[in-house]
């Protein structure tokens, strides 16, 4: 297991471009971070692994990309506009603000020390704004606060359209707003973030346990597809007094960050909470009875899930008296699955041979294989470049190469290097995707 601190992850992120902070050159936004060329390489790739793994390889789930702003009355029906809320308190003395139930145990302001508040305000964390030209209550609109309801929301459409047969999820992938009081760590907790939810429906009768216990197994295979360190996971049974009424099991799937252990991921079962609170209904063809679906609900965060597994790849070690800072990705989520390079920069040929090797790795649709091409500096400057971005392999075009096709591939785990045919270097990358 590595330790890796909020410092050097930060550092690291903006250094390389993964994350920068947000509206930056006019002194930034509170807890607005913008995600760089790599950091958006590896986010899509994270969300690429889930929407396969959750959707496109399974029968009994549908995908959904609902809008951003719903009716009102679709937050009036989930409660999220009468109690979707947190307690806001003032100190009397610096008139910073904090949420109640996350000041310290001793109750002092964590801002200047002293112990005299205001009374709690309900704050609800909703985004509001206004849909046209005029700001009246009549043209409020939210933005969501989750996904989840656009698939309660959208179950009619997917019951006429499809006729699925119990069970069956809906699955979603996209932003949400939280008007949070007191956001931070930086990408962990931020106003404007992005969730993969999907809300399973199983018949009322059946044992919920079992679909609980599959979709727990699910989530953990899929952690480590991605690479999230299993040593730093911790399965958060919340206990009954503090479930949500309707729920009778949530697991908060727990990760340790660099600043403490918090949840990663959330796995609930939600009953007919839901679709009740909608009015939706399923009727059974085979019975024909009415009746109201209960829930399944696992929740993925994709911030928290690229901070996870950056906090999970990061790795420091010494190579002839000099640090190396390498991140141990998976090579389906790293931005680059390869790197080519030429051995001299100043050399056409080996340049020209180099692009073609890239071609060649790339295949038919480069978008969806994408190799990086780096001449600059010398060889091994280049391989510290690509070790600190988690690319897994490197391949060196020589002048061996010139005269009998071969090249050099050196792997980023071990730093060994061993020479292969260029035609075979495609196939030993697609063998390695598949390990
Ligand atoms: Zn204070």
């Amino acid at each position: 297991m590595n330790n890796v601190s909020m410092d050097q992850l930060i550092s690291l992120c903006k250094r390389r471009g993964f994350i920068f902070p947000g509206s930056e050159i006019y002194g930034g936004l509170a807890n607005a971070w913008d995600f760089g060329p790599l950091g958006v390489a590896l986010k899509n790739n994270i969300k690429r692994s889930w929407w396969q793994t959750f959707v496109e390889e399974r029968d009994d789930m549908y995908g959904l990309d609902a809008a951003l702003l719903m009716n009102r009355k679709v937050w009036q029906a989930s409660g999220h506009e009468s109690t979707f809320s947190d307690p806001l308190i003032e100190c009397k003395n610096c008139h910073e603000r904090f949420r109640e139930d996350q000041l310290p145990p001793e109750k002092k302001c964590p801002s200047c020390g002293k112990q005299e508040f205001t009374q709690p305000q309900q704050f609800n964390l909703m985004l509001k704004t206004f849909l046209g030209p005029a700001e009246e209550d009549a043209n409020i609109v939210y933005f969501r606060p989750e996904t989840a309801q656009a698939m309660f929301v959208d179950f009619k459409q997917i019951v006429d359209t499809y006729s699925p047969k119990l069970p069956f999820g809906i699955a979603q992938i996209g932003k949400a707003f939280r008007n949070e009081i007191t956001p931070g760590n930086f990408i962990f907790r931020t106003r404007e973030f992005e969730q993969m939810e999907i809300e399973y429906f199983i018949k009322p009768g059946d044992d919920w346990n079992v679909y609980f216990e599959q979709w727990l197994a699910a989530m953990k295979a899929w952690m480590k597809k991605i690479g999230i360190d299993q040593n730093k996971t911790h399965d958060l049974e919340v206990p009954k007094e503090e479930l949500a009424h309707y729920s009778k099991r949530t697991i908060d799937i727990e990760f340790d960050f660099p600043f403490g252990r918090k949840e990663l991921y959330g796995l609930a079962y939600r009953g007919d909470f839901d679709l009740t609170n909608h009015k939706q209904e399923y009727f059974n063809e085979e019975t024909k009875e009415r009746v109201v679906p209960h829930v399944i609900e696992p929740s993925f965060g994709v911030e928290r899930s690229v901070l996870a597994v950056l906090a999970s790849a990061y790795q420091e070690d010494e190579i002839e008296g000099e640090k190396r800072t390498w991140l141990n990705l998976p090579m389906r989520i790293a931005p680059y699955r390869a790197a080519v390079f030429p051995l001299l920069s100043n050399k056409p040929e080996l340049i020209e041979k180099a692009q073609e090797v890239r071609k060649e790795l790339q295949g038919a649709w480069p978008g969806f294989f994408p190799i990086a091409f780096d001449k600059s500096g010398n060889i091994g400057k280049r391989y510290r470049r690509q070790d600190e971005i988690g690319t897994p392999y490197c391949f060196t075009v020589d002048f061996q190469t010139l005269q009998d096709n071969t090249i050099t591939v050196r792997d980023r785990n071990t730093m060994k290097q061993e020479r292969i045919v260029i035609a075979e270097a495609r196939k030993f990358l697609e063998e390695k995707l598949r390990e």
